[in-house]
């Protein structure tokens, strides 16, 4: 019995059973790719699409297209949980934003620095961040300490944009 991978989970399904899809691939050759289900599908394209979204902000951040740049790819590939640190920056892109241009403009005082300084800055303060944001439990309540931009940035005013900061639930409260 023919079986295929699952794009997405790896699962090996057989090839009646499984969702097919054609894409288009970078050589520009029609192929196919298989999923185990419509969720697996589902959550592929999804990964695909922060993934670009992350590009592409880390980018705008940078004020540098970063796309196709070896420093960042291998930069970025020393951090293990890739689809975390997608939707970290995801979420919190003003935030980074901000503490990035200020970290920049701190360091920019003292000496001249090129684009893969500034890469380095950006991954280091993405990796931090991330810790952090996985360690809070309560992923509303995030909130960056990062002791060197301490002196200078009221944290307060830094949360993103739109983003209420909850208080944590105690036990007594009921629901989820
Ligand atoms: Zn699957």
């Amino acid at each position: 019995m023919a079986n295929v991978k699952c794009k997405h989970c790896g699962k090996r399904v057989d090839k009646k059973n499984a969702i097919k899809e054609e894409y288009i691939t970078n050589t520009l050759k029609i192929a196919n790719r298989y999923f185990c289900s419509e969720e697996c599908k589902k959550n592929f394209h999804y990964d695909k699409t922060i993934k670009v979204e992350f590009y592409s902000k880390c980018s705008e951040i940078l004020g540098a297209e970063i796309t196709r740049n070896a420093y960042f790819k291998k930069r970025i590939k020393e951090i293990e949980n890739t689809k975390l640190m997608y939707t970290y920056v995801d979420r919190y892109f003003e935030t980074l934003f901000e503490r990035f241009k200020c970290e920049i403009n701190r360091i920019e005082k003292t000496k001249t620095i090129n684009l893969n300084y500034k890469i380095a800055v950006l991954i280091n303060m993405i990796s931090y961040g991330m810790t952090k944001y996985v360690n809070d439990e309560i992923a509303e309540n995030y909130k960056i300490e990062n002791e060197i931009l301490k002196d200078y940035i009221d944290y307060e005013n830094l949360m993103p944009r739109g983003k209420q900061v909850k208080p944590r639930k105690t036990i007594f409260d009921e629901g989820d």
